[in-house]
């Protein structure tokens, strides 16, 4: 099974994970987290015995920062260590400057504080993707699926052997028994994303890692819910963009009703995780989008039905 590496992001537990899998001499990293969190993740990969060092692979499943930030500093710092990441992804980690400024509109001044330093990843590391490989590490063998719908170019990768499927963000967001639809812009797409949760789960896993937070044991039962949960989210989003109104007024009610829920079923604390892990302001902001560049598309009534 893989160690569940707690990030402490923000000195908060419980809401960035990267997995640790051992493999043969060392062990394999999936999303390192962001630079950030470089020293948390030095102190846990260390109660597992290892140091960064050891490490043989980083298999990223997206390029967000809260996932991959820390690629590029540690890839400079140990030559030779593979970056695996799809083929969109690998050119921002190239050449960063538009992933920066993408970010840079979401966080604002905030970047430094939550991402730390970004750092290029020298090409001679990529391995770029585009779904339907087999990656061989260290003795393990990993499927690679492209999954998007939270990003255009995320993918997931399932470790043969063990059925754990490693979804980044595409199985949403789970902490306390609330699970958070994790809808950030600018990539969004719905039915897209569905059927990445209908491609996960035709690869039969037994269970999922999420990035936030950890091992789902159930992994069947967790797609089906967070597929509902994504459906509830899309929904509610696309009703109110077709009410309509001032957006400072739209966030706030999309944030207030969030907030409220996960309190409700999560608690307090668990909120907070949530909340941490996916801005709910930017949920709301992902979705609106989707929504508006289809009514844009399609023309107004692609707003009046739910999805089907
Ligand atoms: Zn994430």
């Amino acid at each position: 099974m893989p160690h569940t590496l707690d990030l402490q992001f923000l000195g908060r537990s419980g809401v960035i994970a990267t997995a640790a899998i051992p493999c043969d001499g060392g062990v394999i990293l999936v999303d390192p987290g962001p630079t950030s969190c470089l020293v948390a993740l030095t102190a846990a990969l260390a109660t597992h015995g290892y140091g960064l060092g050891d490490v043989r692979a980083l298999l990223l499943t997206h390029i967000h920062l809260d996932h991959a930030g820390a690629a590029g500093t540690l890839a400079q710092a140990w030559p030779g260590l593979p970056v695996y990441v799809h083929a969109i992804g690998a050119k921002h980690l190239a050449q960063p400057e538009k992933l920066l400024a993408s970010a840079t509109r979401l966080y604002g001044a905030d970047m430094d504080r939550l991402w730390g330093a970004f750092l290029a990843v020298p090409e001679p590391a990529l391995r770029p993707l585009s779904g339907g490989e087999s990656i061989a590490v260290g003795g393990r063998i990993f499927e690679v699926l492209y999954t998007p719908g939270h990003a255009v170019h995320h993918v997931t990768y399932l470790d043969t052997a063990e059925r754990t499927a490693y979804v980044g963000d595409t199985a949403g967001i789970a902490v306390g028994g609330y699970v958070l639809a994790a809808t950030p812009p600018p990539d969004i797409d719905v039915p897209r994303w569905e059927e990445s949760l209908t491609a996960i789960a035709g690869l039969g896993p037994a269970s999922l890692f999420l990035t936030h937070f950890g091992v789902v044991p159930d992994a069947a039962g967790h797609l089906t819910r967070y597929r509902a949960v994504l459906r509830r989210a899309a929904d509610r989003a696309r009703e109110a963009v077709r009410a309509g109104g001032e957006e400072p007024a739209l966030t706030e009610a999309w944030v207030g009703w969030l907030r409220a829920d996960a309190r409700t079923v999560a608690g307090e604390d668990a909120a907070a995780a949530l909340e941490a892990a996916a801005p709910f302001d930017q949920i709301w902001q992902g979705l609106a989008r989707y929504w508006r560049k289809r009514a844009e598309r399609d023309g107004a009534g692609a707003l009046d039905a739910p999805l089907t």
